[in-house]
């Protein structure tokens, strides 16, 4: 699934190619895809400005030069692609939005069809990475990963019993990391991931913040992972490239790169996490 930085990525190859230009029409096909209010309402927004894109989590949102917000989240399968005007389009088409100005068309692409789309109202401020758009849609998330600080670490941490790892994704407590970078985060600070969350010392909490911020801008360097599925593809259809940098996610057996240890896999419920016995305390 898609995590900030794979959202990152896409909301700025979007903001590159479609900003400023203005939509001309838009075709819903797919009902699940939008889902939360009549598909019809997305026409609505034909002849306005792509005047600004944001982020909250892992959720991208493209506001209008009215003030409304299209909120976008491509959950497990979910692609924003780029096209130009008329071609074939590919099967999973779920919706289309398509722009003036030598621009083309933004394709929404889902096969699992578990994404969305959906109109929101005015953003107070939807401009560049980690904007707090003040949208009822989102009001549930926690801050965005990329400001979080040690101190919002010690509210939401303090008193759980939970692993470390499950409430860092959990996105009420902070929002936009999934399991592969919450494996990430936790290897950068140190810390098990089965750690009880509500264990970590002062310094610790600095750490955790600090390897947040420094994981996942890598992240966005590298344009974002993709796996295996090779699902996630950025607004062009290439893959990323941080995984060939992933420490431990996905990689039990083969050996730390810090230490030459091999690294484990643990179980936690439903969830697993990867991590390094020595380096990880
Ligand atoms: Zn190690």
């Amino acid at each position: 699934m898609p995590e900030l930085p794979e959202v990152e990525t896409v909301r700025r190859d979007v903001w590159g190619r479609y900003g400023g230009q203005t939509l001309h029409d838009v075709t819903v096909t797919g009902r699940r895809t939008v889902r939360r209010h009549a598909p019809g309402l997305l026409s609505g927004l034909a002849g306005q400005r792509l005047a600004s894109t944001g982020r909250h989590g892992k959720y991208l949102l493209l506001a209008w030069e009215d003030g409304r917000v299209l909120v976008v989240h491509l959950r497990m399968s979910g692609q924003l692609l780029a096209a130009a005007p008329g071609g074939r389009r590919p099967a999973h088409t779920h919706a289309v939005l398509g722009f003036g100005g030598g621009a083309g068309e933004l394709r929404f692409v889902d096969p699992r069809t578990f994404g969305e789309m959906f109109l929101a109202g005015r953003a107070g401020r939807a401009d560049g990475p980690a904007s707090e758009p003040g949208l009822a849609e989102l009001s549930h998330l926690g801050p965005d990963a990329l400001v979080v600080d040690a101190a919002h670490f010690g509210a939401v941490l303090a008193g759980r019993r939970a692993p470390l790892k499950s409430l860092l994704v959990d996105q009420r407590a902070v929002a936009g990391m999934g399991n592969i970078y919450a494996d990430e985060v936790c290897f950068d600070a140190g810390l098990r991931p089965d750690r009880p969350a509500g264990s970590l010392a002062p310094a610790e909490l600095e750490r955790l913040a600090r390897s947040t911020h420094s994981v996942l801008e890598g992240a966005i360097a590298g344009r974002g992972s993709s796996l295996r599925d090779q699902q996630y593809r950025d607004l062009y259809g290439n893959l990323g490239r941080y995984q060939l940098e992933h420490k431990v996610y996905g990689r039990s057996g083969m050996p730390c790169p810090s230490c030459g240890q091999a690294v484990q896999r643990v179980e936690m419920g439903a969830r697993r996490a990867f991590w390094c016995p020595t380096c990880q305390r």
